[in-house]
């Protein structure tokens, strides 16, 4: 009886890499079960279970980045290293990287104007992609 440990190990790479792949594809948040029903096909032994353990390692990486559904299900993005923001379009999903380049003015603004010292900040814009318009 050969250990089940280095087969789950690799197994878990190997989901990793699936998952990844898909995320980084699509450009689009999408939830743990959406991600299990598009990899299913390709990788019949793939387990929910998986896709679950994997985006909350990805995210804990820094790898993807997560939000809040309304349904309360969480949905994952690809997401590079570099502080950044998405512009999600309300038409068909995509996510398009918006650089940070502007709050920077904003933040000088609200120090002049209201003395505030903005610490962090957390941005979203909604809007149509290139090819919803
Ligand atoms: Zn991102
Ligand atoms: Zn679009
Ligand atoms: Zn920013």
């Amino acid at each position: 009886m050969t250990s089940p440990k280095p087969g789950r190990v690799l197994y878990a790479t190997a989901a990793r890499r699936a998952i990844l792949e898909l995320l980084k594809r699509e450009q689009r948040y999408l939830t743990a079960g959406s991600i299990y029903l598009l990899l299913k096909d390709a990788n019949p032994k793939l387990a929910l279970s998986t896709v679950y353990r994997t985006l909350e390692l990805l995210e804990s990486l820094g790898t993807v980045s997560g939000r809040s559904e309304a349904s309360g299900e969480s949905s994952y993005v690809h997401c590079s290293d570099e502080h950044h923001h998405h512009a999600l379009c309300t038409v068909c999903g995509h996510v398009d990287d918006v650089d940070c380049a502007a709050m920077e003015q904003f933040k000088a603004t609200l120090l002049a104007k209201q003395s505030f010292l903005l610490d962090e900040h957390s941005v979203e814009f909604y809007g149509r992609c290139a090819d919803c318009r």
